[in-house]
């Protein structure tokens, strides 16, 4: 018997649509059987700015559980340029493997935009919907779920747009269900493309995790905290009660942060303890890394007005950072980490991490349950999307490039690909 994930996708074309230009979308419910997207190939993974090529290809069937998005904006992340430079994962031969059959991938993991068709099988979702997406996906009959696990935990977890297929970068997207959230109707379409991604791993880092959930009065220390993580752990943080204390690399990004809720910033331009510190035979190496690790410590007491540690240390950048985030984090707190952008190879002097109980977290994705809870403080205004630039469809590539060269200064940034202007979208 086949699954439900393994259902047969059913085409959703209606006869004699045309695609439309980027900027447009056909009358809702309509769907062309091609469409305009960001499309990476294998033969042109490296620089973004070139492994991203426009292209028109067929739009995707969905399977009775999916849903047909026309993309209004997608949301630009780091993943994809990760996706584009192949590396440290080939996402297209991942996939070919798994059975499917494309050999491109269309990625984008934030999506605003209109449902133009529902799988048989979906309840609650209508065409014409305004809708965001969250990046959490899994196989419905996924045992580990069936059994009242954590769905971002099971084997089959996979994010939308990086791991899937025909994500946001496309005139229009496929997506399961459940991912599918309302749209704020306050924001344009490109606030709403901006933060969810970023906002549901941040709620997860946040709140996620029994014993080190972010807590009243709990100092929470923020790496790039103008960045698009960063600018949304902040805004969560606060709205806990707790004291967000950002680290960035220049004062703008830091005032950034400030204006976002950070009670301060630290420039880590100002230490240059960075990576792998000096091996446990090396005492005079390790004492002054330490000394160069309590000054940093000591910023944030500076910040805080008190010689309180962080309860928690929100932490992505990895190999540079952790020796410092694991040093500086509270007895028996937590690093909780989703990535490592600056490198894998982190290390922990593991007689602190376990004589102060130190707990090092990983933590990837969203499940339902945060995605809802993160986009309910959206829609009640209570998140500021943290938009820092819109670009249009044709500079999504340029835009990776810029984020894989550290170049993205303020918080999100979002591609207009239905919409045919900045500021559509809102009712005001
Ligand atoms: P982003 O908007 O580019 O922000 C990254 C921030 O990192 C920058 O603001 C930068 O701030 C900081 N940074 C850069 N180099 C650094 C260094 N050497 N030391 C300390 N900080 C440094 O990216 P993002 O959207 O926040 O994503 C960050 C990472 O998390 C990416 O690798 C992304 O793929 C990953 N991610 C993972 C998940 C997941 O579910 N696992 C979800 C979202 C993102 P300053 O230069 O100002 O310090």
């Amino acid at each position: 018997m086949a699954s439900s994930h393994q259902a047969e996708r059913n085409s959703v074309v209606t006869p004699g649509v045309e695609p439309t230009p980027v900027g447009q979308l056909p009358p809702v419910g309509q769907v062309p059987s091609h469409m305009h997207a960001q499309l990476v190939r294998q033969d042109r993974f490296g620089d973004p700015a070139t492994a991203f090529v426009a292209e028109v290809v067929p739009t995707p069937d969905i399977r009775p559980d999916e849903v047909l998005i026309g993309v209004m904006a997608a949301g630009i992340n780091y993943n994809n340029v990760w996706a584009a430079r192949g590396y440290p994962v080939d996402q297209i031969a991942t996939r070919q493997r798994r059975g499917e059959t494309e050999d491109f991938h269309i990625g984008g993991s934030d999506a605003s935009g209109i449902v133009y068709a529902v799988g048989g099988e979906v309840n609650g979702i209508e065409v014409g919907d305004h809708v965001v997406t969250h990046p959490g996906v899994w196989d419905a009959d996924d045992a580990w779920i069936a059994r009242g696990k954590d769905q971002m935990t099971a084997p089959t977890a996979r994010i939308y747009g990086y791991d899937t297929n025909y994500g946001s970068f496309g005139q229009f997207t496929r997506v399961q269900a459940h991912q599918v959230l309302p749209k704020a109707a306050h924001l344009t379409w490109e606030e709403a493309a901006a933060p969810t991604l970023v906002g549901t791993t941040a709620y997860r880092m946040l709140h996620g995790w029994q014993g080190n959930v972010v807590s009243e009065g709990d100092v929470v220390l923020v790496w790039g905290g103008s960045g698009g993580l960063g600018s949304q752990a902040i805004q969560l943080a606060r709205l806990a009660g707790a004291i967000p204390v950002a680290v960035v690399s220049e004062p703008e990004r830091g005032a950034y942060a400030e204006k976002l809720g950070a009670a301060g910033w630290i420039n880590r331009r100002d230490f240059n303890h960075w990576g792998v510190p000096p091996l446990v035979d090396d005492a005079a190496g390790q004492k002054a890394w330490t000394a160069e690790a309590r000054t940093f410590g000591k910023r944030i007491w500076d910040i805080v007005g008190s010689r309180q540690d962080p309860a928690i240390v929100f932490e992505h950048p990895g190999a540079a950072t952790i020796p410092t985030s694991i040093f500086v984090c509270e007895t028996g707190g937590m690093v909780v980490i989703c990535a490592g952008t600056t490198g894998y190879d982190a290390m922990v002097d593991l007689r602190y991490h376990w004589t102060r109980q130190k707990r090092l977290q990983g933590s990837h994705g969203t499940n339902d349950a945060e995605a809802r809870a993160y986009n309910d403080l959206v829609l009640a205004g209570a998140i500021d999307p943290a938009l820092g630039r819109t670009i249009r469809f044709e500079d999504i590539p340029g835009a990776h490039a810029a984020m894989g060269r550290g170049e993205e200064v303020f918080g999100n940034v979002s591609a207009l690909v239905g919409a045919p202007h900045p500021g559509a979208g809102a009712d005001l």
